[in-house]
């Protein structure tokens, strides 16, 4: 019997209830919980800890954070079932997946404690009796705006690179699937991080930001989510001169060459598309398939998705669970109609499945016009868009139309396709034969509207840094 625990906001080193909203199953539609709403004194006294929590924090070694970060991640690995269990509910993704990101929040964890030991500055040379020293500080105290989407996977990118990098961190999680952060915060409770250094807030998320980021002792924002909120904080951050992390939406082309095992490309794709039910940031979405391999990639991509079981994510022969809001189905609904309206052909999926809860399954179109409001729009969804194209350079031109820059894949075996692609495509994490956009090791983000900064990877942890050159004449 999978269990849902009692939400609480983690404030001055306390637990605190406060009344809030349901928390809904989207499988069904039922309450799960209910979430807690910050007050305005939760704020102040989360800023007011944060600032000694910041202290205690910096003033902690290197390795000692370490050490305390390896240990939630080693909790957060024992109890990766009961987090899994609560993502589930709350979010619908399969069980399996939600250990997978569980674990996933783990090697994040441990990437960044084990680099945030190499902070190192450097030496620069100067004419004798003078040194140059470039000395890399925590920024200080982060505001950490994360999603719905991947419950602790996505709060994890930001409390481990604050904290690795000796910054205190406020995260504001998702009210939508709010327990996998809670999970992520009672773990770094347990493992001893000093008070007010990780403290979770849930609330009226316009209301929390505006009155958060215009704090002068906040010096960070890091929101995930979509562009137009990301514009907007980003907007407040820098009318109060605060670098921002921004990790937004994207809408990512897959370029499919003439020269690649077909079948094995389309079964890939329809897995990783069916992933999270497409919710995902980096999903793949625009197949741009040359000629010569098009039929056979577009019918046996269709072939595959229809053979992908959706239903309850606690079943453990469930592939897809529902998508994780009524918001979503909505969208599917809207985008594949507008699609088929101007010619598009369904060859799996198109329809809601059942008439509660947000199930939508995996769908496929193709020869989706690239006026289709979903070749522009981010779906955010189960939703694959098959386009013919004639020339790489077509399919590159394709890809590169929108103001989106976020993940590219492609697949062929050409090393001077491989060179174009690197050297052409505009997204900040490209990944040639394989669906895979980025690892604890590697900087991920995007360019264009899909934002800037970065998370993960020795980049990711500079962006919670401040660089000091400190000059000093002996004698
Ligand atoms: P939305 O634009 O209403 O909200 C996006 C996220 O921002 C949510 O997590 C929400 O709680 C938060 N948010 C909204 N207003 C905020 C504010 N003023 N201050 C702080 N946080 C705020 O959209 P939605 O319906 O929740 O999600 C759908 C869209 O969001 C998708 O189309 C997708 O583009 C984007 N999205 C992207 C990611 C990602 O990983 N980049 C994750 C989730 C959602």
């Amino acid at each position: 019997m999978a269990t849902y625990p009692t939400l609480k906001l983690h404030v001055a080193g306390e637990w605190r209830s406060r009344p809030g909203a349901p928390v809904h199953n989207p499988l069904d539609d039922s309450v799960v919980g209910e979430v807690p709403h910050a007050t305005k004194a939760d704020l102040d006294d989360a800023l007011a800890a944060a600032v000694e929590g910041q202290r205690a924090w910096r003033r902690t070694s290197p390795v000692k954070r370490q050490a305390i970060m390896r240990a939630a991640a080693q909790l957060i690995r024992e109890r990766a079932d009961a987090i899994a269990d609560s993502i589930t509910l709350e979010q619908g993704k399969p069980h399996a997946q939600a250990k997978i990101e569980a674990i996933r929040a783990c090697d994040i964890i441990e990437w960044d404690a084990e680099e945030g030991r190499r902070a190192y500055g450097r030496v620069i040379p100067a004419e004798p009796g003078m040194r140059h020293i470039v000395l890399r500080e925590p920024i200080g105290i982060v505001a950490g705006f994360a999603p719905w989407n991947f419950p602790i996977s996505s709060p994890t990118r930001k409390v481990a690179g604050a904290l690795a990098a000796g910054c205190a961190i406020i995260l504001k999680a998702s009210e939508e699937t709010p327990a996998g952060a809670m999970h992520l915060v009672e773990a770094f409770v347990d493992a001893g991080v000093p008070k007010g250094a990780l403290q979770l807030l849930y609330g009226v998320p316009s209301e929390i930001s505006e009155y958060l980021i215009p704090q002068a002792t906040v010096r960070l924002v890091t929101f995930t989510g979509s562009v137009p909120v990301g514009k907007r904080l980003a907007a407040l951050a820098g009318q109060y001169m605060k670098p921002a992390i921004m990790e937004l939406g994207g809408h990512a082309p897959v370029i499919v060459c003439d020269d690649i095992d077909v079948d094995a490309a389309a079964a890939v794709s329809a897995t990783v598309k069916s992933r999270n039910a497409g919710q995902v940031c980096v999903a793949p979405t625009r197949f741009f398939v040359d000629d010569a391999v098009h039929d056979r990639f577009a019918a046996a991509m269709g072939e595959k998705a229809k053979a992908v079981k959706i239903g309850n994510g606690l079943d453990p022969a469930t592939m897809m669970g529902p998508v994780a809001n009524h918001r979503r189905v909505e969208a599917m609904e809207r985008l594949v109609a507008d699609a088929v309206s101007r010619g598009a052909r369904v060859l799996a999926g198109g329809e809601r499945v059942g008439n509660q809860g947000c199930l939508y399954p995996l769908t496929v179109l193709a020869d989706v016009p690239d006026d289709a409001l979903a070749m522009q729009e981010e779906p955010f969804g189960p939703l694959a868009l098959i386009s013919r194209t004639r020339s790489l350079d077509e399919a590159i031109t394709k890809a590169n139309s929108l103001p989106f820059g976020l993940a590219g894949y492609a697949f062929t075996n050409s090393a001077p396709r491989v060179e174009q692609l690197s050297d052409q495509l505009e997204v900040g994490n490209l990944s040639i034969n394989h669906l895979v956009a980025s690892i604890a090791e590697t900087p991920f983000g995007g360019v264009k509207d899909s934002g800037y900064g970065r998370e993960g990877g020795s980049e990711g942890l500079a962006c919670y840094t401040v660089t000091k050159n400190v000059s000093h004449l002996v004698g």
